[in-house]
């Protein structure tokens, strides 16, 4: 049976011309970049390419560009770096509630470390309202987090809106872009993010490299303590290769984002409005117009997300509920719980998300498969 993959918004796999574009850091130029050697700069020259063509992509200056390991080290880094940074601040901070658990956990630490922490709500779609940002901004602040769209259910935030009144306020503002960056246009300044976070796997680059920008004269604590790469912020040898693949990666999508955004909306809009066609009982989640190109997120009342993902599963289809389980149980989510689901929709939720080399064929495979599936697990 051929597998096909649902599950873009949880990893990609690595386009071979990023891989091609890596090969050559493994062995040839294997070099430490901070060597001074001939191999050492090599690497360097390599590595510092990289970040320049990354900042370029998205508004950034090189030098405001954090190579890291990823978005959840990206997130903790700003989140506890502020903190750090700021310890006689206001020791507030704003969240949004729909957060991914990279940012809301890094927060609880900091929330039983003392800081006092305002959870943002979203309405029904999943958006934050600017206006209640306006309100909770009234107070001292030392951080604000808002992502710039959903990890589950694909909703784009009025991140742009949301960023101009965190600078009028002179508030640090966190925009976890993990999702956004490679899909649809990212630009660190018109969003007015002091950080950024972004993560290669998300956009088919490799798993284990990421960055975060931090915008010139943000205060942000060194994060690991070391060797002094990264201008200090990070010690750790640099992954050159993994720099030089996300810098190939997110060059491509950017190459291509017009159009595999049209493609994508396309074959994402007939999960859509198919799906509920087809099966009765069916609510799409998120919001319908600013949403991510990739995303289709549905609930089906009076169904268990754990047997249909298996049903699914049986079916050679890979799917998700909209993020990694990481406990084993399925609880319901934090975003649908913060977008007011009801009851008896909020356990059987089932996130579909598509990609670069998702088909047309495959798209009517799973519209075929499902009714059944559902039907079967409804008896
Ligand atoms: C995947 C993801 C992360 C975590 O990124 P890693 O690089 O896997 O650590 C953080 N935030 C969002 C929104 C994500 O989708």
């Amino acid at each position: 049976m051929e597998k096909i993959y649902f599950d873009y918004a949880s990893t990609t796999p690595v386009d071979p011309e990023v891989v091609q574009a890596m090969m050559p850091y493994f062995f040839e130029k294997f070099g430490n970049a901070a060597s001074p050697h001939a191999f050492g700069r090599e690497a360097q020259k390599a590595l510092e390419e990289a970040r320049e063509t990354l900042a370029g992509l998205i508004g950034a200056a090189p030098e405001e560009i954090v190579f890291c390991s990823g978005a959840t080290e990206a997130n903790n880094h700003a989140i506890l770096g502020v903190a750090r940074a700021n310890p006689e601040g206001s020791k507030h901070i704003l969240v949004a509630s729909i957060e991914h658990h990279a940012v809301l956990e890094p927060v609880k630490y900091l929330e039983k470390a003392g800081y006092r922490v305002t959870s943002l709500k979203v309405d029904a779609t999943g958006q934050v309202s600017p206006d209640d940002v306006k309100k909770a901004v009234r107070e001292p602040t030392t951080l604000m987090c808002v992502m710039h769209a959903s990890n589950e259910v694909g909703t784009i935030q009025p991140v742009a809106v949301i960023g101009a009144i965190a600078q009028e306020h002179k508030i640090p503002f966190l925009v976890d872009a993990v999702q956004t960056v490679g899909h649809v246009p990212v630009n660190v300044r018109a969003l007015a993010a002091d950080l950024l976070s972004l993560s290669a796997h998300k956009f088919y680059g490799p798993k284990g490299i990421g960055a975060l920008y931090i915008r010139k004269g943000t205060k942000v604590a060194r994060f690991l303590l070391g060797g002094d790469q990264e201008r200090g912020r990070r010690g750790s040898t640099q992954n050159v290769a993994g720099a030089v693949g996300m810098a190939k990666a997110l060059e491509l999508c950017v190459q291509r984002m017009t159009t595999e955004a049209q493609e994508q909306t396309r074959l994402r809009d007939r999960l859509l409005v198919e799906i509920p066609q087809r099966i009765q009982g069916v609510k799409v989640n998120g919001h319908l117009r600013d949403r991510l190109p990739n995303n289709a997120h549905f609930s089906f009342q009076g169904l268990e997300t754990e047997s249909l993902l298996m049903g699914l599963d049986m079916a050679g289809v890979a799917a998700s509920m909209g993020s990694a389980c990481s406990s084993g149980a399925m609880e319901p989510s934090h975003v649908l719980k913060a977008m007011g689901l009801a009851e008896d929709f909020i356990y059987g939720s089932l996130r579909l998300t598509i990609g670069r080399w998702t088909t047309e064929a495959q798209i009517a495979y799973l519209l075929e498969q499902l009714p059944g599936i559902v039907r079967g697990l409804r008896i």
